[in-house]
């Protein structure tokens, strides 16, 4: 099968490799689309390793391996055990490959599995392929009025739920939203959601802007020109009780703190890979809380399924560019330029 495979430091290349066998208790699922997530930049920027052994367990990408993690498609396979489902199914998967029946597995813990392993990190081949395989588990089925595109944007989109869901929100909390980015846009989306009224935007890049104000804030506001939480606070009458962090670059942490007001709260979902700084006099004077939120449940995935489903997400917006497996290289290249694309969907016939 033609699958984008990792060679090394910061190179990708289109190659024709063995397809995978679905083991007990797995499928093999047709990939129809898979999102580039900013993660998977990062992983092959700062998380790659050259070699295997042990560091590859930790690393967020190997020599040899396929990344993608944001995926749904088509059940081509099924492996032994598995009866839920059958070829032609459509499915998306939560990207982890877990046994589903030790105790912690029963117990909804799989990260604490020993057979877990993230799909499309470190060694454990993605859906950068024409096939990936996944645990019969870990699948959600796609009602007919998801797409496929859509389908494979749940991903991104319960990562931006979870981190919604650590917001101390009620509907008059007034909010900011740092990045417009696919989390950023998924996060503003979710907000919306859930009826909060005041929400301003931070993004400088213009067509960002224009992405995030598609989806209906109070204000979309360019950080280099304006504070953002002083044009929350003309709107709202004061700054902002919660800032969602969705940049991930240094620098951008303290500044999340500096905009929240008093007994505010930063959630942080930007994924930030180096060391960075804040003003711990700062945080303490105003009785700051910052929580880190990573990932997801099933039930985030059942939850922006259902609000797909039911048209309450117009998620497909921050799709800006469609792209085939073999042009997957030279898009790594043009993401990493500012003003690059928003949310990046692989698309397979
Ligand atoms: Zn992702
Ligand atoms: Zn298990």
């Amino acid at each position: 099968m033609k699958a984008v495979v990792c060679k090394a430091h910061s190179r990708l290349a289109v190659e024709e490799v063995a397809k995978p066998q679905p083991g007990a208790g797995q499928v093999l699922l047709k990939v129809r689309a898979c999102g580039i997530c900013g993660s998977d930049l990062h992983a092959l920027e700062y998380g790659f390793a050259e070699t295997g052994g042990i560091g590859s367990r930790y690393a967020l990408s190997s020599v040899g391996n396929i990344m993608g993690h944001e995926f749904c498609g088509e059940v081509a396979e099924v492996g032994a055990g598995v009866d839920a489902f059958q070829p032609g199914d459509r499915v998306t998967s939560l990207p982890m490959l877990n046994c589903g029946q030790c105790e912690v597995c029963r117990a909804g813990n799989p990260t604490q599995c020993r057979t877990f392993r993230v799909i499309g990190s470190a060694d454990t081949p993605g859906a950068y392929a024409e096939y990936v395989r996944c645990a019969a588990f870990n699948l959600l089925r796609l009602p007919a009025s998801i797409n496929f595109r859509q389908g494979a944007l749940i991903e991104p989109l319960s990562v931006a739920l979870g981190g919604v869901n650590r917001g101390r929100l009620r509907p008059d909390t007034p909010c900011l939203v740092m990045g417009a980015g696919p989390i950023g846009l998924g996060v503003l989306m979710w907000l919306r959601v859930k009826g909060i009224r005041t929400v301003v935007v931070s993004e400088p890049s213009a067509s960002r802007a224009e992405l995030a104000r598609r989806v209906g804030p109070s204000a979309v506001v360019n950080p280099r020109e304006h504070n953002p939480a002083d044009a929350l606070a003309q709107i709202a009458g004061s700054p902002p009780a919660v800032v969602f962090e969705c940049v991930g670059a240094k620098g951008t942490l303290a500044q999340a703190a500096s905009y929240a007001a008093v007994s505010g709260q930063v959630v942080v979902i930007g994924y930030c890979m180096v060391p960075d700084e804040i003003n711990p006099h700062e945080c303490i004077n105003k009785n700051l809380t910052i929580d880190f939120s990573a990932g997801y449940t099933r039930a985030d995935f059942e939850t922006t399924i259902d609000a797909l489903a039911n048209g309450r997400l117009d998620a497909e917006l921050m799709i800006t560019d469609v792209v085939s497996l073999d042009e997957v290289p030279a898009m790594f290249e043009r993401l990493h330029q500012p003003n690059g694309p928003a949310k990046v969907m692989i698309e397979m016939p």
